[in-house]
């Protein structure tokens, strides 16, 4: 059903810390045009741009909050960002929803007086303004090969590969890679905080795509993952394209158990035991969790496989307070190191907080998420002597609606998953910042899976929606 205008009523709620808004007017099924399952930068997007086409949208979330893996959370007086936080103009989807809400950014980390590092060889080499600018160079030289790989990369088909560097592992790029030591290591401290994963599971080419889109150069590539944060957080982002969504009936706490498909449309059924109705779905789920929800008929073998193998990204990110005042820091360290950068995120004479990544978490032989103990171990050879005193973040790889950080994937699984991770089966839609090929893994994919799905889905309504979708 396509309607006029729109005829509900948006309210903000408070849930927890994060403002919500929530649709007030429940849709009965008879009038659902499309069900999204996902409440993250993807599913919100397309229940915006289906509600600017006129189609009435019934969203449901797993969790208490819309986001996903993003969740802006204030601890200690700071907005804190345990998921996606880092934003930049060269990626185009998410910066038009900054411009277009006027939401506030600012350069993070400071590079004033940041004093930048890394843990080479067992002791600590500082960077100076020329070593940093060498650091860079020799990132250019690790990704060279992304020239010919990705020569067009805002489009999905590779460039020759006659080194087979589509099935070729992070680690063994690494393992034949000759540079200064320093250097070198700096450059793989980096892309294990870039895939946040350990290296051997991570494809050479998640770093290449990243560099490719970033326009083949070192300085730009770190601008886009590690320069530009909202002021505010990405909780205000997502609540204003969710607000402008004024079909949506949004509905929280709503884990989806199976979706079935049958000859009139599709039914959604929640772990509640209610159900919802509709001619389409749009599943806007993360890769690693499309098994953990029942679908009839089953999926595409594809995506089920690449469901059950997951994608690398399983690392850690999370906030630490330590002792005093520590400056402005940005340290980085190779893969054998439980710590791979850490960057101050504030810092005065009571305490500093500092923002940790690590690739492999069993490094860390912490007895729990928040083991300060553990914690203080890890951080000894990046900042000696350092004192921790809190940690605060979300274990996102044993998080049941995420199953993982970032979407990385394996060698192979590049040529192997994409385009059928998003292609239509039936009367589902895919969407999510997994499935993308430009972006992926970013919040801009995210955006953009949203604005393609909807379109697709509008499409699909013209056309009678009664068929089975074309992929
Ligand atoms: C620690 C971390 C740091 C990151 N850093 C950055 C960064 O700096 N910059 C950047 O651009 N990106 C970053 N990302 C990646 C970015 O956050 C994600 O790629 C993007 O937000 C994913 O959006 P999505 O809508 O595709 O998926 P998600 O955000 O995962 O949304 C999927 C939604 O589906 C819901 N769901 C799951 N199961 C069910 C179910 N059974 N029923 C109903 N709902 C369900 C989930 O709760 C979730 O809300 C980071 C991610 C993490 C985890």
């Amino acid at each position: 059903m396509r309607l006029a205008a729109a005829r509900s009523r948006i309210v903000a709620r408070e849930s927890g810390e994060t403002t919500v808004r929530e649709q007030i007017v429940a849709a009965s099924d008879s009038e659902v045009d499309v069900v999204i399952v996902g409440g993250g930068f993807a599913g919100v997007t397309a229940a915006r741009e289906l509600s600017a086409r006129g189609r009435r949208v019934v969203l449901v979330e797993a969790r208490d909050r819309l986001g996903g893996r993003t969740w802006t959370k204030d601890h200690d007086g700071h907005p804190m960002e345990f998921g996606g936080t880092w934003v930049h103009p060269l990626q185009p989807h998410v910066w038009s929803e900054i411009e277009r809400y006027g939401v506030e950014t600012e350069t993070f980390p400071v590079m004033e007086g940041l004093r930048q590092a890394v843990v080479s060889e067992g002791r600590i080499v500082e960077l100076s303004d020329d070593d940093v600018v060498r650091a860079l160079e020799t990132f250019d030289q690790f990704c060279a090969p992304a020239v010919d790989l990705f020569p067009e990369p805002f489009s999905e088909t590779l460039g020759p590969d006659p080194d087979g560097l589509a099935d070729r592992s992070l680690r063994e790029q690494f393992d034949s890679f000759k540079a200064e030591p320093a250097l070198r290591d700096w450059v793989e401290g980096m892309c294990c905080t870039i895939v946040c994963g350990p290296l051997d599971q991570c494809g050479v080419t998640e770093v290449f795509r990243i560099y490719a889109l970033s326009g083949h150069d070192a300085a730009q590539t770190m601008a886009a993952v590690s320069a530009t944060k909202l002021l505010k957080g990405t909780r205000e982002l997502i609540n204003s394209i969710a607000g402008q969504a004024t079909l949506a009936d949004i509905r929280l706490n709503s884990p989806v158990q199976r979706v079935a498909q049958t000859d009139d449309g599709v039914r959604v059924e929640l772990e509640s035991g209610e159900t919802v109705s509709a001619p389409t779905a749009l599943i806007a789920l993360p890769m690693n969790v499309l098994n953990s929800v029942e679908f009839e008929p089953a999926l595409s073998e594809i995506k089920r496989t690449a469901s059950a193998e997951r994608h690398a990204g399983a690392g850690v990110k999370c906030f630490v307070r330590v002792k005093g005042d520590i400056g402005n820091v940005s340290i980085a360290a190779p893969e054998p190191h439980a710590v791979n950068w850490v960057v101050t995120y504030a810092h005065d004479p009571q305490g500093s907080w500092l923002i940790m990544f690590s690739n492999n978490p069993d490094k860390l032989e912490m007895t729990a998420f928040d083991d300060v103990q553990g914690m203080q171990t890890a951080l000894q050879p990046l900042l000696p002597g350092v004192e921790v005193e809190a940690i605060v973040g979300w274990d996102w790889r044993h998080d049941p609606h995420a199953l993982g950080t970032w979407c990385i994937y394996r060698p192979g699984q590049l040529t192997r998953v994409l385009p059928d991770l998003r292609t239509t089966e039936g009367r589902l839609f895919f969407a999510g910042s997994d499935s993308v090929s430009t972006w992926r893994c970013f919040i801009d994919g995210a955006i953009a899976s949203g604005y393609y799905s909807a379109r697709d889905i509008d499409g699909y309504l013209t056309a009678g929606g009664t068929t089975a979708a074309q992929g």
